[in-house]
This record gives structure tokens, sequence and C-alpha cells, in this order.
């Protein structure tokens, strides 16, 4: 068994584990961040059975992409969203998980091929109450929620959010239960959604027990990140 193998062995077991301690009984899917990854990693894990990655960078994913295209793999696309990267986004990705302006989604779903099945949504929101996080704020969700279940070429599935990082296991439940309060909120108005993206490789456990559905996790499994420029 290869290490990422073997890493990825581990995290399933911690993600169950992380399950057994709340009664939620939510599917906890792990998405494999293999942002500045090369394709050996990435073919290295899908091998394993990994089927779900999710990159921040539109070119460098989709430059991967073009070598990883005999794998089936669903690509999740999670770093900042420019408006002139929006096109690429829509056509390569089938989950987005960092819309937080309604003018992305609008140029999102204006971009989307008509021969590709809706985009995945979640809105990425600031949990921890930083003016310099990304990530609009939590009064302010719902209108952006409301707008994007109008765009047919778009899917609203849930929120997304990274929290302030913090080794402080109470602050990181503090920041996941936020979010996830507001998930509620919505669902209770009537918005179907199913997702919450949150819980990196620091804080998963955490985010789990605060009702996470996916995990984004990266250095637990590939290691250290080589610098972006380094490896493409
Ligand atoms: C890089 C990244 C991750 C993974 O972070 P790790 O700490 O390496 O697990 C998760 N989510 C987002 C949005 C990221 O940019």
């Amino acid at each position: 068994m290869t290490i990422i193998a073997n890493l990825l062995q581990v995290i399933q077991e911690n993600i169950l584990n992380a399950k057994l301690t709340t009664n939620r009984n939510q599917n906890v899917q792990l998405l494999a961040v293999s942002k500045t990854q090369s394709t050996e990693k990435i073919r290295e894990a899908y091998i394993a059975g990994q089927i779900s990655f999710g990159e921040n960078y539109a070119q460098e994913a989709i430059n991967k992409k073009s070598l990883l295209e005999d794998c089936n793999i669903d690509w999740h696309y999670i770093g900042p969203i420019q408006s002139n990267k929006t096109q690429l986004i829509a056509q390569h990705f089938s989950w987005v998980h960092t819309v937080s302006r309604l003018k992305i989604a609008l140029r999102l779903a204006n971009a989307r091929p008509a021969d590709l099945p809706p985009l995945n949504i979640c809105i990425q929101v600031n949990s921890s109450n930083e003016p310099t996080k990304n990530g609009i704020q939590l009064q302010e969700v719902a209108d952006l929620a409301t707008e994007i279940v109008k765009l047919p070429t778009l899917k609203l599935r849930g929120l997304m959010t990274i929290p302030a990082p913090t080794q402080d296991i109470a602050k990181q439940h503090a920041q996941f239960k936020i979010i996830h309060d507001v998930f509620v909120n919505l669902q209770q108005q009537g918005f179907k959604i199913d997702t919450l993206s949150m819980g990196m490789s620091d804080d998963y456990v955490a985010a789990i027990q605060e009702g996470a559905t996916i995990v984004r996790i990266g250095s637990a499994i590939f290691g250290t990140r080589p610098k972006l420029k380094q490896k493409v």
C-alpha cells in the first residue's frame, strides 16, 4: 500500500470515528485538496479509490485535468474566484465552493455549458467575523441564496467556510456551529440544501461533529505543499 493510500485510509477511519461521536448520522464526503500537488500524487490517490479532488487555481487545475483525462475524477473548485476565470471554472468543474457575490454567481451561470448538468454551488460564509477573510457575512447569506436558486444552470447545495485557524478545540466548534446554525435556518426557510463544506487537515474532526458533510483535506493526505510555481 502506498503512503497516500494509507493516509487516505487513516482519514476515512477518523471520519467514521468522528461521526460515531455524534448522533447526526450525516454522510461525510472526503474532498482531497490537491492544489500545487503533482498529477502523480493525484493519480496515486485516485487509484487508491479517491474520486473527488479540490483545486484552488483554475489554470493549474485545467492543466492537471488534461493529464488525468483517463481518470473519472470529480473536480471541485475551492479557491478565490476572479471574474476573468469564471468561464474556465464553469466549463471544467462540477462544484464551486467559494461563491460569495451575486456577480460571480451570475457569471458562472451564464458560462455553464448547456450540455453539462447544473454547476453545484456552495456559498462561502465568513464564520470568523474577520474583515480580511473571504466569504459573505452571515446576515447576507439568505439574500444571495434567494438569487442563486433562480439560476437554472446552477444548483445551490449549501454553505462553505474557512474559519480562522486555531488549535483551541472549543473555538473550532464554536466557529463551525455558527455556520451549521445558518445552514439549518436556510433549510427551515425552505431552501433544499444538503451540503456543509467545512473542516481541513487540522480541524475536520470538530467540523464533522458540528455537521460537516464535505471535509476538504490536503496536507494530511499529500504532505506539505510545494510552492505554486515549482510544480504544476
Ligand atoms: C488548501 C485548502 C484546504 C486544505 O488545507 P489543508 O490544511 O492542507 O488540509 C482546504 N480548503 C481550502 C479552501 C483550501 O484552500
